[in-house]
Order: C-alpha cells, then sequence, then structure tokens
C-alpha cells in the first residue's frame, strides 16, 4: 500500500467497488478498501436486481445468476393476487443473484482498471487539514497507517461512518430504517422464474415478505419492517416464521441473516469538499422496495466519474464534487423522492384499503408491467382519488 493516492475509497460493496473502478477508468490513482475478509461475504441481501443496464457494470455471465426473472404476485391478506408477467416467455425482467460471486466480479473489474484492492483492511477515521479531507486513517493486521488522498468516497454501507467523520449529516430516524430478517430455504415449492411479494399489515407492518427462487426448490424467504413498526406488533422473524409455517410447511433453513435498510429516500446533501457517499452510505436505497444495488451501481459510477474529473481539474471543492450530487439527483433521485411519497402512502393503510385496491386490478392483464412507475400509472388511471391523494406532479406522472 502506497502512502498517498488520489482517491481512496471505503467500502468494497457494489457501490464502492463500481466507484473505484471508474475513478480508475478516468486515469486517478485508487486504493479501494474492505474491512472484511472477502467482499461479498458475508451477504445481507434478498439479491434481487432489474436487468436494466447491468451489462453496463459486468458481462451477463451464469456464474453470478442463481435465478433469471420474469414475473411477481403480489399477494395481499384476503388472498387476493396481482400476477405480472414480462410477455414474451423469453424475456428476463431480472435476477436473483449470487451476491458473493456479483460482489467479486465488479471488484475484480475495478482491480483490472487499475484500483489498488486491500481487504481485511478497516477506515478509522478521515485526516482533516484545515477543513478540507486530507486522507484516511487505516487499520490493516493490527498496523495503524495514515493514507493520503484528495478525495475520499464513502461506500461503506447502512453503518456508514465516513459520512459522519466528513461532517454529514447520516442520521436516519425509526421511520427511516427498514430491518430485515431472511432465510435460504430448500424443500419449497416455487415457481422458479417468478418472484412472489406479501403485503399488509397481516404479513409485514409497513414492509413486506418477499420469495426470491435461487434454482429449483431454494429461494431467499425473507421480511422487512419499518423500525417505527416493530414495537407494535412483534419482531421480524416472529412474523416470518409465521409466514413460513403457513407457506412452506415442509421448506429447511440453510442459512438466515438480517440488516438495516435505509428508506429515508436519501440525504440532504451526499458530497462536501474532497467528500462523496455512495449506494447505503448516501441512503440512496428505494424506500417503498428496499432495493438498492441499482441505486449502489449507479451512485458509484457517477461518483468515481465525477472523482477523476476532478484529479485532472485539481479540484477538490464542495463546489465540484456539487457535479456529483446533481448528477444523481437527474438520475436516481427522482425514483427515490416519487417512491418516498408512495412508501409514506403505504405505511399509513390499513389491510382492508390493500385489499381493495388488489381487488380492482385482479385479473387485469399486467404483462410487461413489472416496474413501480408503471404500476402506479395503472393504479392511479383506476383510482382518481388515489391520484389526487398521492399529487399527480410530485410523481411524476
Ligand atoms: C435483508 C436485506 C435484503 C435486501 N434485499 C435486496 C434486494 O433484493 N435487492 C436490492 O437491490 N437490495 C437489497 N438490499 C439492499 C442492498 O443489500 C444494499 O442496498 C446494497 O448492498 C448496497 O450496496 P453498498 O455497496 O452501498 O453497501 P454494502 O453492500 O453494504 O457494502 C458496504 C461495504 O463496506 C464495508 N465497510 C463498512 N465499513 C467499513 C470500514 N470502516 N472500512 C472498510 N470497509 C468498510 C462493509 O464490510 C461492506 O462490504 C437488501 C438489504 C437487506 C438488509
Amino acid at each position: 500500500m502506497k502512502d498517498a493516492y488520489d482517491v481512496i475509497v471505503v467500502g468494497g460493496g457494489p457501490a464502492g467497488a463500481v466507484a473505484a473502478r471508474y475513478a480508475a477508468e478516468g486515469g486517478a490513482s485508487v486504493l479501494l478498501i474492505e474491512k472484511r475478509q472477502e467482499v461479498g461475504d458475508s451477504i445481507r441481501c434478498a439479491e434481487g436486481v432489474p436487468v436494466e443496464n447491468l451489462d453496463k457494470y459486468l458481462d451477463i455471465e451464469d456464474r453470478w445468476i442463481a435465478a433469471p426473472i420474469k414475473g411477481a404476485t403480489i399477494y395481499v391478506p384476503d388472498g387476493t393476487s396481482v400476477k405480472m408477467r414480462t410477455g414474451d416467455e423469453n424475456q428476463i425482467s431480472g435476477y436473483i443473484l449470487e451476491r458473493k460471486i456479483f460482489d467479486r466480479a465488479l471488484v475484480e473489474k475495478a482491480a483490472k482498471a487499475g484500483a489498488e484492492v486491500y481487504t481485511k483492511t478497516t477506515a478509522t477515521g478521515l485526516i482533516i487539514e484545515n477543513g478540507r479531507i486530507a486522507g484516511v486513517k487505516i487499520k490493516r493486521l493490527g498496523m495503524e497507517k495514515d493514507v493520503a488522498a484528495n478525495i475520499v468516497i464513502g461506500a461503506d454501507g447502512v453503518e456508514s461512518k465516513v459520512g459522519r467523520w466528513a461532517g454529514l449529516d447520516t442520521t436516519l430516524k425509526l421511520s427511516d430504517i427498514e430491518t430485515g430478517v431472511q432465510y435460504l430455504m430448500t424443500n419449497i415449492d416455487i415457481d422458479e422464474e417468478n418472484i412472489e411479494f406479501y403485503m399488509g399489515n397481516q404479513y409485514a407492518p409497513g414492509g413486506y415478505v418477499w420469495v426470491f427462487p435461487k434454482g429449483p426448490g431454494r429461494a431467499n424467504v425473507g421480511i422487512g419492517l419499518l423500525g417505527s413498526k416493530i414495537k407494535e406488533g412483534g419482531r421480524p422473524i416472529d412474523y416470518l416464521d409465521k409466514f413460513i409455517e403457513n407457506r412452506f410447511p415442509n421448506g429447511k433453513i440453510i442459512e438466515m441473516n438480517y440488516g438495516g435498510v435505509p428508506v429515508s429516500g436519501g440525504m440532504e446533501k451526499i458530497y462536501g469538499a474532497g467528500i462523496m457517499l455512495v449506494g447505503d452510505a448516501g441512503r440512496l436505497t428505494d424506500p417503498l422496495t428496499g432495493g438498492g444495488i441499482k441505486h449502489a451501481l449507479w451512485s458509484g459510477e457517477l461518483a468515481g466519474i465525477t472523482a477523476a474529473e476532478a484529479v485532472k481539474a485539481g479540484d477538490f471543492t464542495e463546489k465540484f464534487m456539487k457535479k456529483y450530487q446533481k448528477a444523481w439527483d437527474d438520475k436516481g433521485g427522482k425514483i427515490l423522492s416519487r417512491d418516498l411519497i408512495l412508501k409514506n402512502y403505504y405505511i399509513g393503510m390499513t389491510d382492508e384499503e390493500v385489499n381493495k385496491i388488489a381487488k380492482s386490478i385482479e385479473g387485469m392483464d399486467f404483462t410487461g408491467v413489472l416496474e413501480v412507475g408503471k404500476l402506479v400509472k395503472i393504479l392511479t388511471s383506476i383510482d382518481k382519488k388515489l391520484l389526487l391523494k398521492l399529487g399527480a406532479n410530485q410523481l411524476g406522472l
């Protein structure tokens, strides 16, 4: 490890790997550090990702795909179900990943682009000189070292400290955190190409239960509950166990993981002089679905490009870094704002209201509707009161 780099990326998840890659491809010298022994392990994720633009970040390869997905079914408490399909039987709408392999492949790309990668290496603080970022304090195998850098990219996930160290407000309220618990199950009866969602307070107050197939008879089965709702009804694991008893009575649990998902819809500011936050560290997860992989890739790309441009320009000011926030707002920010409105509406709904909406669209042809925006357009065209409540302008409809 050298004493100085142009850019240090803290965290080797999808956001950090992509940021390191784009910064290195843009000509910057880059250090990527990951505190765990290996990237991608252990996972805290249901591993679902839409197909959209994925091939920009990695060649589509079987080794990191557990299951290609062609449809989704939403179930609500009264048993009504809404089925959505791609239409073309060969068309894939998304993948359930093998994230251990996916995350590693992204880091390989960063390394190939020229980034230096160190695992078992933890950032313990930032070096700040004259009010600007000057590097990172690093701990590796018992050794402590100050490494200089003009730019630090915080990609250290939901428990991010980099943002706080840099003076950015990363705090999350209980209503801004979804707590997820998940089992990897086998011996279960599922449609391998179809994901299942179970919505309503009966299943998951302020959240949902998911079944994401990972091949024959195998799936990630999990639940996300809103932090502020947990005290009302019980622990997420209790809801999940109850669900499994009914849906998969003969299933076997072979792995378990849990973690928090930020659902605040972003942060006021994801940049400062010499600092940018990407992925979960910037709270860029989708507040409605809890999906964060796509936004981690997008924000990593935008921050990596901005970092390389800043190095070329020799400009590490807050004003220059603002370009990253602007690029993010244009690409992902609008989706976060829309889905925050939808999330806030959803968490206030009773099970009767959820049932009613599902009933109104049950049996409709939803071919090709596998995207939140499209589904909302259909729902609001059927129910004008819903459109008024949500606000057409705010939703960008
Ligand atoms: C139960 C659950 C299910 C989910 N399901 C989905 C899903 O199906 N689809 C989806 O899109 N999203 C899902 N998510 C969200 C998704 O996992 C995250 O949004 C995504 O991993 C964010 O990527 P990231 O690179 O920002 O952060 P992470 O993947 O969390 O990576 C951060 C990395 O930083 C490292 N790190 C932290 N601190 C330091 C430090 N001080 N020094 C060095 N390294 C450090 C960590 O070890 C970690 O490897 C789920 C989350 C949970 C909890």
